[in-house]
Formats: structure tokens, C-alpha cells, sequence
């Protein structure tokens, strides 16, 4: 889905200083659309997961502040269960997310704090199951499944609680290629029904397939925040932030320094057309 022009997450201003007095992030500010697609990258450190745990009031700002769909986040029981309810988080070790001794009983324990009925919680567990591809694993313990698995069981639990924005802290770290093709795959769909989607990363290639938007954190601060063409293009941009530029981009300005009149293009298909297509302008 290609992002709409209502704002539904906003940070303002906003500075983490954790209890032993390291600033993790500083005077950050950002706008995510409802419906886009958001990568938030940095080196090991950079501030991420400080940052992702403020959008569902994991932690209270230091200073400054969140809004989701415009209303300032509160901190008091009853504004952060409704937060909660639009704002899901997926956390990078999902073994620590899934307590429950069974599958079914995991994904149902959001809804059930709800206080839906017991139909509606079914309901909900059944969607939920079926949109990770998980059906028939409902009466196993989620520590027996495999870390790709326990990834999308912890999904799944999110979705549950049907939220407008989903937040994943790496969600593909640690994954084999085919479980991060499958994640990458609930992502794209929920975000094709309006799901607005926000991760972290320090997987360059693969965020240039996923996002729309790139966020560059480093040091706590904001280096960089536009359209994943705009941000991997600028490669120096990536270097001062410890990240790899992508690839495809790589070989394009390579080539183009030794004289092919090319386009530097992001992923491979796109490099691919533009190499047959280029003319050779010097030696
Ligand atoms: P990232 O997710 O990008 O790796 P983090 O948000 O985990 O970065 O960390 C940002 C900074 O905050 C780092 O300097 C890290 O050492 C520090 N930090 C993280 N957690 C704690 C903590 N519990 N206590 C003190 N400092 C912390």
C-alpha cells in the first residue's frame, strides 16, 4: 500500500536518558503516513530499539513527545491499554514474547485482556493463525518451534489485537533466507490491507526491497530520513552511519565512475535493465 497523507505516529523533540545516564537518542522527530512502509536503520548501539519502545509507551520520554493519530501519548494505565490496542510491537527475541504453553493460547491472551467474548477471541486467534500461515500448530508449545516459527507466532499474536500500526525491532535477524521471505510476506500483505508498518534494521538489502521510507539513526541522533531511493543513494550518507550501501547501487557507481552512462539503481533488476541499456560515454 503506498502511504496516505494522514500522520498517524509522530515524535517530537524526543530525548531517552536511561537510569545510569547514557542518552541513548536525542532531539528526534519524525512523521510515519498511515499505510507506509518504514525502515529505521543504524549500526549496533545507534539508538533503534530506544527509539521503537517509545511508540507503544514501553518507555516514557525523557523528554519530548509521541502522538499516535495526533493524540499526545499519556502514560496512565488506561491511555497506554489504547495505545496498545493501535500500536503493536514484535521485539527482536520473540522467545521472550511467547510465555503461554500453547500456540493457540499465546495469540489469544491479547484479545482475551480485551475483554472480547470468547467467539470473537476464536475468531481472532483462527484470522490470526492463517495470515502467518500457522494453522495446525495451535496445541504445540511455541518453545518447540523453530525460530522462524516462534517469529511469526509472536506476529500473529499482534494481529490479534487488529492494530493500525505494527512495529517489528529486527524482525529478520537471525531468520534463513526463507524464513525472512516469509515474514517479509506477512508484512507486505498486512500493510496491503492499511496496516502501517515500521521496523528496524541493519539489513541493508533487504530493507531495499521492503521499505519505503528509510530512517537513519546514529548516535542517537537522526541522520537521515526520505524515500529508500533518496537515503541508499547517498552512500557517504551510509559510511558515516557504519552501513553497507546496497549492492546493486555498488556496482552502478563503479561502473559509472569508469565511464557507462548509468543510473545508480538499488536492486538488481532494475541494475540489470540499466547496464544493458548503457551506453559507454569515455574511456
Ligand atoms: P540499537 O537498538 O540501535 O542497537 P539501543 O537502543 O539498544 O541501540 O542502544 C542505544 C544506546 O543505549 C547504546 O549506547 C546502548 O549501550 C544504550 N543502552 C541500551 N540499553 C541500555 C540500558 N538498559 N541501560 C543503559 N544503557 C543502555
Amino acid at each position: 500500500m503506498i502511504g496516505s497523507d494522514e500522520t498517524v505516529l509522530e515524535v517530537r523533540n524526543l530525548g531517552y536518558r536511561y537510569p545510569n545516564g547514557t542518552v541513548a537518542i536525542e532531539n528526534i522527530n519524525l512523521k510515519i503516513n498511515r499505510g507506509e512502509k518504514v525502515a529505521i536503520i543504524g549500526s549496533n548501539g545507534a539508538g533503534k530499539s530506544t527509539l521503537l519502545s517509545h511508540f507503544n509507551g514501553l518507555k516514557e520520554p525523557s523528554e519530548g513527545d509521541i502522538l499516535i493519530e495526533g493524540d499526545i501519548m499519556a502514560y496512565d494505565r488506561q491511555s497506554l491499554r489504547n495505545v496498545r490496542q493501535k500500536v503493536g510491537v514484535v521485539f527482536q527475541n520473540s522467545t521472550n514474547q511467547l510465555f503461554a504453553p500453547t500456540v493457540i493460547e499465546d495469540v489469544a491472551f491479547g484479545p482475551m485482556n480485551l475483554g472480547l467474548s470468547r467467539d470473537e477471541v476464536d475468531r481472532r486467534v483462527q484470522e490470526s493463525l492463517e495470515a502467518v500461515d500457522m494453522i495446525g500448530f495451535e496445541d504445540v508449545t511455541p518453545h518447540h518451534l523453530s525460530g522462524g516459527q516462534q517469529k511469526r507466532i509472536a506476529i500473529a499474536g499482534i494481529i490479534a489485537m487488529r492494530p493500525e500500526i505494527i512495529i517489528l525491532d529486527e524482525p529478520t535477524a537471525s531468520l534463513d533466507p526463507q524464513g525472512v521471505d516469509q515474514v517479509l510476506g506477512i508484512l507486505n500483505e498486512l500493510n496491503r490491507e492499511g496496516i502501517t508498518i515500521v521496523i528496524s534494521s541493519h539489513d541493508v538489502e533487504m530493507i531495499t526491497e521492503f521499505a519505503d521510507k528509510v530512517l537513519v539513526l546514529h548516535h542517537g541522533h537522526v541522520e537521515a530520513f526520505g524515500t529508500t531511493e533518496e537515503v541508499f543513494a547517498n552512500h557517504q550518507l551510509l559510511k558515516k552511519a557504519h552501513l553497507k550501501p546496497p549492492k546493486a547501487s555498488v556496482l552502478l557507481h563503479m561502473l559509472k565512475k569508469r565511464g557507462l552512462d548509468v543510473d545508480v539503481k538499488l536492486n538488481l533488476e532494475e541494475a540489470c535493465d540499466e547496464i544493458i541499456d548503457a551506453k559507454l560515454i569515455k574511456k
